[in-house]
C-alpha cells in the first residue's frame, strides 16, 4: 500500500534516540516543522537501556523524561515509528525521501491499559533486554515508551493468540488488517542519527561469548544492574543465578583489533570504570571488579571519575590484553589467561562473571545508507557532501557519549536550518 504524506516538512530526522530527540527538539523549538522517524516501537534509543549514566550516575530516566516534556509540548514535531528510509533523492532545499513502516497492529486509541497482554499467553525473547529474558507477544517496550501505545509481536499474527489480543481490547485499538506502508515525503534537510550498535561479540572467538554462559557484554551487564532488568537489578550469573561478586571487565573486547573494529569505541573504558560501581552498589565491601586493559582512555572531565575508581580498593586493575576465556566446566567460573605487561606474569584468573567491553560501531553504516554521504573506514559519517542538505548526528557520527552526543545534534541541527532557511530566502 502507498500513501502520501501531504505536509512539506521542513526537516527530517532519522533516528529518535538522544541524538535524534535533540536534534528534532532544538529545530522544532526554532519553529521548523519536523517528522522524527524511529525504527523501533519507541523513541529513547540505547540510552534509555542504560542503568545509570556517567559522571554523575544518575538514571536514564531523568534527561528521557524532559525530552518527552519538550516534545509533548511542541506540536511541531510529527514522529513516525517502526519506520525506515529506504531512499533519499534530490537536492538541499528539496528532498524525496521513501520510508517503509511496519505495521504494529495496535491503533492511536490504544490506552496502554494492558489488557491484550494479559490475554495472550505466547512470549517472545525482550528487546529492551538484550533477549537475556522474555517477555508477552503483545507488550509496551518499556515503562516510559514513548507513544505509550502496546505493540503485537508480528510472530502471533493469524494465530489465535492475535484473536485473544483483539478480544481482550475493550477500545478496539488491536487492528489486526495493518500491512505494511510505503510512505514518501518531502524534507529539505535530513539528519541522520541512527545512532550505535555493540559489535557481535560471538566473533571475538577467544573470550567465549555464547559459549560461556558467564561471559556477557558490558550492555547485557546494564540490564542486569537495572531494577528494571531480567533479574530485578541483582547482579546473578546467567549460568547459575548465583551473585556475580567476583567480576572481570576485559576492555577493547573487539575495539582497536585488525580483526574486528580498527577504532577505539572511546565509551568503554568510562563503562567499565561505572560499572564497578554497580558491584560496589550490590554487594558492599565483598563486591571485586578487576579492570583488564591496554591503556585507559576517560578523557576531559571524565578524569575525575576514573581518580574515584582508582582509589577504590575493592577495584583492581591489570594491565594486559586478555589471550583467551575459559571455563571451569564444573563450577561454571570463568577463567582469564593471559600475561601482565606491567611485569610480564602469566595469569589464569578466576571470576564468578566476565564483562565485555564492547565496542561501538555505527547502527547503519554509511556506505549504506540510502542517500550521498561520505563514510569513514569504520561506517561512521565522516561528512557531507559539498552543498548538501544531509548531516550526521551522535552516535552515528562516532562513538561519542550523550553529552557529546548531544552536542553533536545541536550542531547538526543548526546546520539543517541554515539549508532551510536559505531556501526560503532563495524563494521571497
Ligand atoms: C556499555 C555502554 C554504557 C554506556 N554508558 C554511558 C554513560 O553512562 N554515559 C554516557 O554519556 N554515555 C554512555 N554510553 C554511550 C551512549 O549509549 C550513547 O552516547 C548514546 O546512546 C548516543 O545516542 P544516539 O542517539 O546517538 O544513538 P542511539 O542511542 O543508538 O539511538 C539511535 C536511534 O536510532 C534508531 N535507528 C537506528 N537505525 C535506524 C533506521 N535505519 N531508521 C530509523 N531509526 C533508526 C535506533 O532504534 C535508536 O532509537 C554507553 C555506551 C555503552 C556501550
Ligand atoms: S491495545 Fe487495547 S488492550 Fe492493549 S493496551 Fe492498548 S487499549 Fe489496552
Ligand atoms: S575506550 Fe578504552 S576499552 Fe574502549 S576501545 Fe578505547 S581504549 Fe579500548
Amino acid at each position: 500500500m502507498t500513501a502520501s504524506v501531504a505536509a512539506n516538512p521542513a526537516l527530517l530526522v532519522v533516528g529518535g534516540g538522544v541524538s535524534g530527540m535533540t536534534a528534532a527538539l532544538e529545530a522544532a523549538e526554532c519553529g521548523r516543522s519536523v517528522i522524527l522517524v524511529e525504527r523501533s516501537p519507541t523513541l529513547g534509543g540505547r540510552t534509555a537501556q542504560l542503568y545509570r549514566y556517567f559522571p554523575k550516575l544518575c538514571h536514564p530516566t531523568c534527561g528521557l523524561e524532559i525530552n518527552l516534556r519538550r516534545l509533548r509540548a511542541n506540536r511541531n514535531v510529527r514522529l513516525l515509528t517502526m519506520a525506515e528510509v529506504t531512499a533519499v533523492t534530490g537536492r538541499a532545499g528539496d528532498y524525496q525521501v521513501t520510508l517503509k513502516q511496519r505495521p504494529r497492529y495496535v491503533n492511536e486509541r490504544c490506552t496502554a491499559c494492558g489488557d491484550c497482554a494479559r490475554a495472550v499467553q505466547a512470549r517472545i525473547r525482550n528487546p529492551f533486554n538484550y533477549g537475556l529474558d522474555d517477555i508477552g507477544a503483545a507488550y509496551l517496550p518499556h515503562a516510559m515508551a514513548y507513544p505509550q501505545r502496546y505493540v503485537i509481536d508480528p510472530s502471533i499474527i493469524g494465530t489465535p493468540e492475535a484473536l485473544k489480543a483483539k478480544e481482550a481490547c475493550k477500545v478496539d485499538a488491536v487492528d489486526l488488517e495493518m500491512r505494511e506502508q510505503t510512505l514518501t515525503l518531502h524534507a529539505g534537510a535530513v539528519i541522520w542519527a541512527t545512532g550505535w550498535k555493540p559489535y557481535d561479540a560471538a566473533r571475538i572467538q577467544p573470550y567465549g561469548y555464547g559459549r560461556f554462559p558467564n561471559v556477557v557484554t558490558s550492555v547485557e551487564f546494564e540490564r542486569l544492574a537495572d531494577p528494571h532488568g531480567p533479574t530485578g537489578g541483582k547482579i546473578l550469573r546467567p549460568s547459575d543465578g548465583k551473585e556475580a561478586k567476583n567480576v572481570a571487565f576485559i576492555q577493547c573486547a573487539g575495539s582497536r583489533d585488525e580483526n574486528h573494529l580498527r577504532h577505539c569505541s572511546r565509551i568503554c573504558c568510562m563503562a567499565s570504570l561505572k560499572q564497578t560501581s554497580y558491584v560496589r552498589e550490590s554487594f558492599g565491601t565483598e563486591g571485586k571488579s578487576t579492570i583488564y586493559y591496554i591503556d585507559i582512555r576517560a578523557i576531559d572531565r571524565f578524569e575525575d571519575f576514573y581518580a574515584k575508581v582508582l582509589a577504590d580498593p575493592g577495584v583492581k586493575f591489570v594491565k594486559s590484553k586478555v589471550a583467551t576465556v575459559t571455563e571451569d566446566f564444573k563450577t561454571k567460573d570463568v577463567i582469564l589467561n593471559g600475561v601482565d605487561t606491567e611485569g610480564y606474569h602469566r595469569y589464569a584468573n578466576t571470576h564468578d562473571l566476565c564483562v565485555l567491553a564492547i565496542g561501538m560501531e555505527p547502527t547503519v553504516n554509511a556506505a549504506n545508507i540510502p542517500a550521498e554521504i561520505i563514510a569513514d573506514s569504520s561506517g561512521f559519517i565522516e561528512a557531507s557532501p559539498e552543498g548538501s542538505g544531509l548531516f550526521g548526528a551522535g552516535c552515528a557520527t562516532n562513538a561519542l557519549d550523550v553529552n557529546r552526543a548531544v552536542q553533536s545534534a545541536t550542531a547538526a541541527a543548526l546546520r539543517a536550518i541554515q539549508v532551510v532557511n536559505k531556501v526560503a530566502g532563495a524563494e521571497a
